[in-house]
């Protein structure tokens, strides 16, 4: 005798191991289609509508009668593929498919099943049984404590650490003092609440269309993690710490060499979020970067980064606190010790044309219109505002 099965029976048969059962006897077994046998749940997208197919074989040379006793109320649609119906006669060695929805507006884990009898035919024997069906969808909730659960302490302490390493460095707080004028002990007190304010941080955990990975609420203490753009980096950690330290004292003297005037003249467009730039200034910029020996490519990427920012993220261009944790987060990029400075030589080594970190500080930099060597001074020797002495080294 020839037996002709479907496509769908032949994969069924052929995909056995994948193991989706729920329930087993001699005479018949019951299959749900999504069924993480791993997970041991149904998982569902968010908001996702999911047909769920259960299908019952029978491995009996008898017909069956299979009926549906009771459905769970969160299932609204559960009828046999075929006819629409909830019971039906399964022919011997035969196949019988339900379908239904999975709950829609669920979250998290939660059940739902059916209730079914079975009876061979010529046999008095009626067997009934429940099944429940174990589903899980991601919420909100649910999204956000798998984050903060998934979150990699390491980056984060090692951000700490870091800033720890700086700020109690002797030679940290001897340029801090020459760039404020302030005593010993007067610096000994500010660099405790830095240390102190470092330990009340807490994380908070949010899902956002934001572009940025993390911010903070520096006057709350808060560093707020963007759920949705995954793992923060040790230098988003290093920035966001840089953020909230800022809070309690100043890193940077208030005079600089941005000259807003500068800017608001070249620009013409300070105030609004948009900012772009001719093509004839494009290459005059482009001429400058590499003559202090960019390659013509790292140019074109280190301006296109340029380009970009002026376009949607002007904050980061000019505002101070984001100045001074870019600043941090360059530090950390290259490997310096406290008391090392920022050259052009390192940036150019450790530059790389698709990583932001030296693509925003050198955008910042061309912001200023200033020479790189004005720049990295102003960064590197902070102390008593004289831009040409490097030699007071404050970041
Ligand atoms: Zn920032």
């Amino acid at each position: 005798m020839k037996i002709i099965i479907t496509e769908d029976q032949l994969k069924r048969v052929l995909l056995k191991e994948e193991n989706n059962t729920l329930y087993k006897v001699k005479e018949l077994d019951i299959e749900s289609s999504g069924f993480d046998h791993y997970e041991g749940k149904i998982i569902l997208e968010p908001g996702e509508n999911k047909k769920i197919t259960i299908s019952v074989r029978t491995f009996i040379d008898k017909p069956i009668l299979f009926n549906i006793v009771k459905v769970s109320p969160l299932i609204t649609d559960f009828k046999t593929v075929n006819t629409g119906k909830q019971s039906a006669v399964i022919r011997p060695n035969g196949f019988l498919d339900f379908e239904f929805t999975a709950p829609k507006t669920k979250t998290g884990t939660f059940t739902a099943g059916f209730t079914f009898s079975y009876q061979i035919v010529g046999s008095s024997t009626q067997v009934t049984k429940s099944i429940n069906i174990p589903f899980y969808r991601e919420g909100l909730e649910e999204k956000l404590n798998a984050c903060k659960k998934n979150m990699s302490w390491k980056d984060y302490y090692d951000a700490r650490e870091w800033w720890e390493k700086w700020l109690l460095h002797p030679s940290t707080k001897d340029r801090f003092a020459k760039t404020f004028g302030y005593d010993s002990k007067k610096v000994e007190e500010i660099f405790e609440d830095y240390i102190k304010k470092m330990g009340q941080i807490t994380i908070q955990y949010v899902d956002s269309n934001k572009p940025n990975p993390g911010w903070a609420r520096p006057a709350f203490s808060q560093i707020f993690i963007n759920c949705r753009l995954g793992q923060p980096s040790v230098l988003t950690w290093i920035h966001e710490i840089g953020h909230i330290l800022d809070d309690v004292h100043k890193f940077t003297p208030d005079s600089g060499i941005y000259n807003f005037n500068f800017l608001i003249s070249h620009y013409k467009q300070e105030t609004i979020e948009r900012v772009s730039i001719t093509s004839a200034e494009e290459s005059e910029l482009k001429k400058k970067i590499i003559s202090y020996g960019f390659s013509e490519s790292q140019a074109g990427y280190i301006l296109g980064n340029y380009k970009r920012m002026l376009n949607t993220d002007i904050v980061h261009l000019h505002a101070k606190t984001e100045l001074v944790s870019q600043l941090f987060e360059v530090r950390f990029e290259l490997g310096l010790k406290p008391n090392e400075k920022i050259t052009v030589q390192k940036l150019i080594e450790k530059y790389r044309p698709l990583s932001s970190i030296i693509n925003t500080f050198l955008s910042q930099w061309l912001y200023t219109g200033k020479s790189l060597y004005e720049f990295l001074n102003y960064n590197n020797s902070i102390a008593m505002n004289k831009s040409t002495d490097t030699n007071r080294n404050l970041a």
